[in-house]
């Protein structure tokens, strides 16, 4: 497995193994990785002739007050998981030459970064936009792998490749969960025993309002207030029903919904969502 720690060697080794006939697939993250990276990277391994990993944590995505100094790190293990996998080569980046002295291009995108996540985490989204545009600016790749656990981020990143005519095929993974539903997440390293217990309120809350949904249950204030309810443990950020594309909310299940939380457990900011397709608008 090839480390590569430039934009231009990136790009070189990219431009190679397209120029033997192969498609490359990229998974961007920011290490400390778990199953649900692995399964990004099991993806493109399995559906691309290369397979990139890039580990980042990216400055400019965190807030002031926010966790960018202690997100945790565990190189030499998220390594050896992308060998076990099978990847082609890692992406690691360095701060300094990603954001270099007088560095002053973001990319913003409008209306789907709206709302959300983007109320507490305003600096956010143009973090992501402009961190992803520059991986893919060197990885070059014909496929990218995100998580549906972060769906604000996919509907983004989505609208952000085709507007800007990247020529990449955005791929979205289901969300991998703990065996007892915690979505799995870098953060939940935070969590002590009794956090983690409490923790569950977020998947158990999503899962209850699912089988609402699954009953017939169309109606946005219901399900909100349910979701609500079963949170009633930890320090809610939001609850929202929204359009799975646009992210604008809904007050009604007419189409593809996500319904997405943010909560504060303990120091840790934990995100969770489900999407929904009504049958009677499926196909
Ligand atoms: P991160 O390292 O947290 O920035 O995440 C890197 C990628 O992994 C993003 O596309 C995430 O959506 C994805 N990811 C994180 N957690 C999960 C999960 N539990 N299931 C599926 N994908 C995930």
């Amino acid at each position: 497995m090839k480390l590569i720690h430039t934009a231009s060697e990136m790009r070189a080794w990219s431009l190679a193994r397209k120029a033997a006939g192969q498609t490359v697939g990229f998974v961007p993250t920011m290490g400390a990785l778990h199953e649900g990276h692995a399964s990004l990277m099991r993806a493109a391994r399995a559906r691309d002739d290369a397979a990139v990993l890039s580990v980042f944590v990216n400055p400019t995505q965190f807030g002031p007050e926010e966790d960018y100094d202690r997100y945790p790190r565990t190189w030499e293990a998220d390594q050896a998981m992308a060998v076990d996998i099978g990847m082609d080569a890692i992406y690691v980046p360095d701060a300094r030459e990603m954001y270099p002295e007088g560095y002053a291009t973001y990319v913003m995108v409008e209306g789907v970064s709206s709302g959300l996540c983007s109320r507490t985490r305003p600096h956010f989204f143009r973090g992501v936009a402009t961190v992803v545009t520059k991986l893919l600016n060197a990885v070059l790749p014909d496929r990218a792998y995100f998580g549906q656990k972060d769906g604000q981020q996919c509907a983004v990143i989505r609208r952000m490749a085709r507007d800007l005519d990247m020529g990449v095929e955005i791929v979205e993974m289901p969300t991998v969960r703990e065996p007892d539903g915690l979505a799995m997440s870098s953060r939940n390293k935070y969590l002590s025993a009794e956090e983690r217990k409490r923790a569950l309120c977020l998947s158990r809350s999503l899962f209850a309002a699912r089988a609402r949904l699954d009953a017939g249950e169309r109606d946005g204030a219901a399900l909100l207030d349910l979701v609500r309810e079963g949170m009633a443990g930890v320090t809610i950020d939001y609850v929202e029903l929204v359009d799975a594309d646009s992210m604008c909310p809904v007050d009604r299940v007419r189409g593809r919904v996500m319904l997405a939380v943010a909560a504060l457990v303990g120091n840790a900011r934990l995100i969770d969502n489900i999407m929904f397709t009504p049958p009677e608008c499926a196909g």
